[in-house]
């Protein structure tokens, strides 16, 4: 062996014995680390925090605390352990958070109103609490002019869909009704949602014209002067804009604006933010067929009205 091959022979030795060196370091981090942290379950979840709450640099309560979260926060769960913590990543990091403090639930309740219903009932009800004006309980809705599809089957068809939708965002979802054979007035229809104490209350229709052209998508909110649902028609103004422009964005309808009118009594009754929701026109034969044989239709309408519900909320 030479005198250069030498050299070489040591710098090899060298090279491994660093590596090797290295290794155990590491080895023996990973042995001493994983004696004072709790095992976690590697799982994938959509969490929610219940309240404002911490999230920790590592899992225990002496631990650095890092991020502060606000009440209804989304997290991404990656590990569970048995000592009540969970392993988050968020803004690209792991963290730690106490287990009890997320929810499958983002904390909010959305009531879900399938307009009208198989028959409708013409006997007549108030209009708004105390109001001498009368209007039929629940009307017969529209059909479908070139589907034949009465409304009140596209209305559940939309509610369930939406539900579907908003249930996989984390919120708890109260449905008016589940089946067309119910004889639920208007009135009754937003007590329901208001006892439910529901966040937002969103009834869904579809429209109908004379004019077989008309087209496009609308929502009906309570005025500023509505004398029967004062505390709410703000805040109902502000859910008809956020609903509308989200559902005409993602389903690229034509935005007819939003309609005031104090004379829904679905509205009037209603004690928790409300809007009506008319998708399209059933009268317009191209509209119809989009509404009720599109599935992809469907799922962009239900997208869109989720979307809104968020934006309402201020979840986005
Ligand atoms: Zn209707």
């Amino acid at each position: 062996m030479n005198v250069r091959n030498l050299h070489r022979a040591r710098t090899t030795a060298g090279i491994i014995a660093v590596i090797m060196l290295l290794a155990v370091t590491f080895c023996v981090h990973r042995v001493y680390a994983a004696a004072g942290m709790p095992e976690f379950q590697t799982v994938k979840q959509i969490r929610y925090t219940k309240s404002a709450a911490w999230l920790f640099q590592e899992p225990k309560a002496s631990a650095p605390k890092a991020v502060k979260l606000k009440k209804s926060r989304k997290v991404r769960v990656t590990g569970i352990s048995k000592a009540g913590w969970s392993r988050v990543y968020d803004s690209k990091k792991t963290y730690y958070i106490r287990s009890g403090r997320l929810s499958r639930n983002n904390g909010y309740l959305v009531a879900i109103d399938a307009g009208h219903q198989r028959k409708g009932n013409p006997s007549k009800e108030p209009i708004g609490p105390g109001a001498k004006q009368k209007k039929a309980k629940v009307s017969s809705g529209a059909t479908g002019t070139s589907t034949g599809i009465p409304e009140y089957k596209l209305t559940l068809k939309m509610a369930k869909k939406l539900k579907k939708e908003l249930v996989s965002r984390g919120y708890k979802v109260k449905l008016i009704r589940a089946k067309h054979n119910v004889n639920i007035s208007n009135s009754r229809r937003a007590k329901i949602a208001n006892k439910a104490g529901a966040d937002v209350f969103i009834r869904i229709h579809a429209n109908s014209s004379t004019d077989s052209g008309v087209k496009g998508a609308l929502t009906i909110s309570p005025t500023a002067e509505n004398k029967y649902c004062k505390k709410i028609s703000k805040k109902s103004r502000s859910l008809s804009r956020a609903v509308l422009s989200e559902f005409c964005e993602v389903t690229g309808a034509k935005n007819r604006g939003v309609m005031y009118t104090d004379t829904m009594s679905g509205i009037n009754w209603s004690k928790v933010p409300v809007t009506i929701v008319e998708m399209g026109f059933l009268s317009n034969p191209k509209e119809d067929k989009k509404m009720n044989r599109s599935v992809r239709y469907q799922n962009k309408m239900a997208k869109g009205m989720a979307n809104g519900i968020d934006r309402f909320l201020k979840r986005t």
